[in-house]
């Protein structure tokens, strides 16, 4: 028995790992963490599995759940959104089954910020502009480790990647237009992937009337950075004619004589 923790991907529901999938088609127990998840992705479970949405049980309930899975020697798929990994709230429940000797086993999925980038065309490392991405969020309920406000991560000049923040957004652009300038480009992505996805393309002056008249609340990816629709980048060396490595060799142009 096994309890598989599985990244159900942004919303597509084909933007989930083949592995998954064949999870979901097949554990007689299926816990999934709410809206978020793809309906479609839970009309394809096994005959008889037992379906539940965990979105209002609290920790104890979830456990209980796999505790009895584990009594009837039943695997179970814990679906949640994206990849499971960030902002999954995974990392309490491999602790409690950790203490309780359940086995289980983590199958990646699409995070929606790699599906946000994915929706802009966007690649967030650009060559001499920004090779670095940070992940974060706003401080709500959960309070941010000290170091890890977003005017001390914005030092940097990275590309910033928001999650769980979008609500907050016209303090985050007060806070960083001082820092990174108020023509910053910022794009947020509401959800990512979905048939009503919907992308809004600013700066740090604009971008928080555009969300408010767009009246987005929540399910966003904010991305804040130079590389937002950059062209004068330079070409990544990977590709460069006189460049060599492990899978193709430099080709130099013979001089002239
Ligand atoms: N583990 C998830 C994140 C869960 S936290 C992942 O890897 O994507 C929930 C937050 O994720 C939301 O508040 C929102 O910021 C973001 N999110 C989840 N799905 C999204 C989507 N399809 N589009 C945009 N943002 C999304």
């Amino acid at each position: 028995m096994t309890v598989y923790i599985i990244g159900a991907g942004p919303g597509d529901p084909d933007l989930i790992t083949v592995k998954g999938r064949k999870l979901i088609q097949t554990c007689p127990v299926v816990l999934y963490t709410g809206s978020l998840v793809p309906r479609e992705l839970l009309q394809d479970t096994a005959p008889g599995a037992m379906i539940a949405d965990t979105s209002g049980m609290h920790l104890d309930e979830i456990i209980g759940h796999m505790k009895s899975a584990h009594a009837r020697g039943q695997d179970v798929a814990r679906v949640h959104t994206g990849d499971p990994m960030i902002y999954g709230s995974t990392a309490e429940q491999m602790r409690r089954m950790e203490a309780l000797g359940i086995p289980y086993e983590v199958i990646p999925g699409v995070s929606s910020y790699a599906a946000a980038a994915a929706a802009l065309s966007q690649e967030l490392t650009l060559p001499e502009l920004s090779q670095t991405v940070i992940i974060s969020r706003c401080e709500g309920r959960t309070p941010m480790p000290q170091g890890e406000d977003l005017v001390a991560l914005a030092q940097h000049k990275a590309t910033l990647v928001l999650f769980l923040s979008v609500a907050m957004i016209r303090k985050i652009s007060r806070q960083l237009r001082p820092i990174l300038g108020d023509d910053c480009p910022v794009a947020i992505v509401y959800k990512a992937s979905w048939p009503d996805q919907l992308i809004l393309r600013g700066t740090l002056e604009t971008i928080s009337a555009q969300v408010t008249d767009a009246k987005i609340t929540s399910h966003s990816i904010i991305i804040i950075g130079r590389v937002l629709g950059a062209t004068d980048f330079a070409e990544s060396r990977l590709y460069a004619a006189d460049f060599s490595h492990g899978y193709r060799k430099a080709k130099v142009e013979e001089p002239l004589v």
